[in-house]
């Protein structure tokens, strides 16, 4: 479990370290709120967010479905700074579906953790398809990181986007385009 004492001893010596007053007003309680925050933005290192699938219900379609718009809020590893943005999940079934609700646990469990957008994408396509044993998955991810917008001026407004193919979408180049043009900004399903 997150320790958060320790974060917020931590904080307090970043507070220090930057030439600011932890003792101050308006400072006073923020390492214990900084921890709070960081134990639930970081509680997906806690559980596996995978799990969320196997519940699942057995469904004989074989047709594509696709989710769009699942949101995403995470921190980058690099500078634990927040990335936020969507996740599109699409996947052709082999006897069983996931909720859609249960799908947005697992986008949100891979995001409570240090993270990059290329490893949460790989991970949802990885569990989609590995958890409901489907005939493949696609999961695009379009993300706007703070680390680059609020640092540097000329990449604001600019969204970075992964994807990530599983199963029979890896050999069917034809069928990947389809879905992704369907998953990506713009396409409507
Ligand atoms: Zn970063």
């Amino acid at each position: 479990m997150v320790d958060e004492p320790r974060i917020a001893r931590a904080i307090r010596e970043i507070l220090l370290a930057v030439g600011e007053d932890p003792d101050r007003e308006g400072l006073v309680e923020t390492p214990e709120r900084v921890a709070a925050a960081y134990a639930q933005l970081f509680s997906g290192l806690t559980e596996d967010p995978a799990r969320h699938l196997e519940g699942g219900f057995a469904e004989e379609a074989r047709d594509l479905i696709l989710i769009r718009d699942l949101p995403v809020a995470s921190l980058c590893e690099h500078h634990l700074l927040p990335f936020a943005g969507k996740a599109h999940v699409g996947y052709v079934p082999s006897g069983r579906v996931a909720g859609f609700s249960e799908l947005a646990r697992v986008v949100e469990g891979f995001s409570r953790r240090p993270q990059l957008q290329e490893r949460l994408t790989a991970q949802v396509a990885d569990a989609v398809y590995g958890k409901l044993d489907a005939w493949g998955a696609v999961v695009v991810v379009e993300a706007t990181h703070s680390c680059m917008t609020m640092r540097y001026a000329e990449t604001t407004g600019s969204v970075a986007v992964t994807s990530a193919a599983r199963g029979g979408f890896e050999d069917d180049a034809g069928r990947r385009a389809e879905v992704l043009a369907l998953l990506s900004r713009g396409g409507t399903a």
